[in-house]
């Protein structure tokens, strides 16, 4: 077995054993695993992508569990470059400014703060201000912009490190990488532990009520180890001395989840949309893992649809690029094996990917202005979560008689 991964035998959040596998994605590389020209001859390493149901306490989950320093290190995604993204990060601290009211000045500490653009924000709102992440390059250049950035992983003992450093915080946020940890009980400790009394940890992640009904599967890759719902969560915050107070549902990445925990018997008084999701979860039946059959069902479907489709263009000798190369469309390509002899390059707005290959599948990655140069009659967008925003910005091709492809949740040619 590959020393770079393990595969945990407990649920992640109430440590049973009963685990049921519920869905089979063709394994992947690392998703974010670009590569340049000089490695393309390095063939490179895929791991399980496997679904488990807990059936203890419902809990979604992968447990195949790649070392983070192979995930993370080279991380190319940057959150500041996505105008979308910036809106949605100064609405969110918008939103905890208005209904936590934090202490004036007191500290606010991001989880996997990337390049320190939420908390700008909180920043501009008259909060002090800590990042940390494990990107080495990204901590280093949102310092030097003036977004104080520790560079490493957060858990128990950095916790108490930064809190006798820094003193407690007031709001601690943690945005997707709630998700990315393998040790969330060591997270909490953390967090319980730098909290003030008053204080509220917010955290986003995709909701698996919007990832099941929407079947945002490529939204499942090894960066991604949960899968959450509010169920679980309320007996796991229960089981570390906090108290789930909100669960909002906001619409970042097809549809995520905003749960916001105080310590246990904290000022904020328990928000309507906690039982309500609750609720939600249950008439949808994600509390039972035969009802996750039916999500595996609609990934096959969905992916004949889409290949049905791509192999009569290419019958037909169109040109059929890609648009968009986010950590997802590892996971689409290779579990609907769609590869270099359906798609002949992808197009991506971010320089830091340009000049690149994707993981594994070894594409090319290239500007708009070369992508478009190759005259392609048609584009998947890879990029599904931002498909008005791209079909906006390049009328042009669609006005020369191009043709967009949107995969997900339903394939559509506009
Ligand atoms: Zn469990």
């Amino acid at each position: 077995m590959s020393t770079q991964h393990h595969r945990r035998p407990t649920c992640r959040l109430c440590g049973g054993k009963r685990l049921t596998e519920v869905v089979k994605l063709v394994p992947t590389p690392p998703a974010n695993a670009f590569v340049p020209a000089s490695e393309l001859d390095r063939e490179q390493e895929r791991f399980p992508l496997d679904v488990f149901f807990c059936e203890d306490c419902a809990h979604v989950q992968l447990l195949d569990v790649v070392d983070p320093r192979v995930l993370f290190e080279h991380y190319v995604y940057v959150s500041g470059t996505s105008p979308v993204f910036v809106r949605h990060f100064e609405d969110y601290a918008a939103f905890v400014m208005e209904r936590f009211k934090p202490v004036a000045g007191g500290l606010v500490l991001d989880i996997g703060s990337n390049d320190g653009t939420l908390l700008s924000f909180f920043q501009k709102a008259g909060m002090r201000v800590l990042g940390i992440d494990p990107a080495q390059e990204i901590s280093a250049e949102a310092t030097a912009r003036g977004i104080p950035t520790i560079c490493g992983f957060f858990g128990a003992d950095k916790g108490a490190e930064i809190a006798a450093a820094h003193g407690k915080a007031e709001v601690i946020t943690a945005n997707n990488v709630f998700a990315h940890i393998d040790d969330l009980s060591g997270v909490v400790d953390g967090v319980r532990g730098l909290l003030s009394p008053s204080g509220v940890f917010v955290f986003e992640v995709s909701y698996l009520v919007d990832v099941f009904e929407n079947t945002l599967f490529d939204t499942i890759y090894h960066e991604h180890l949960d899968y959450h719902s509010v169920k679980p969560l309320i007996r796991f915050f229960a089981a570390k001395g906090m108290e789930l107070v909100e669960a909002i549902r906001v619409g970042s990445h097809g549809g995520s989840l905003r749960g916001i925990a105080q310590l246990k018997g904290g000022p904020h008084a328990v928000g309507a949309s906690v039982a309500e999701a609750v609720a939600l979860e249950e008439r949808l039946g994600l509390d039972r893992a035969a009802t996750l059959a039916k999500f595996a069902a609609d990934i096959e479907a969905l992916g004949a649809e889409l290949n049905a489709v791509l192999k009569s263009l290419k019958a037909a000798g169109k040109r059929v690029g890609a648009f968009g190369a986010p950590a997802k469309a590892t996971t689409l390509m290779y579990h609907f094996g769609i590869g270099p002899e359906l798609v002949d390059f992808i197009i991506d707005d971010s320089p830091l990917k340009q000049g690149l290959y994707s993981p594994g599948m070894h594409i090319p990655v290239v500007s708009s202005a070369d992508g478009f140069a190759k005259k392609p009659d048609y584009l998947v967008i890879l990029a599904w979560n931002f498909a008005k925003a791209i079909i906006d910005k390049n009328a042009a091709f669609r006005s020369g008689g191009g043709k967009f492809i949107i995969p997900i949740p339903k394939v559509e040619v506009v």
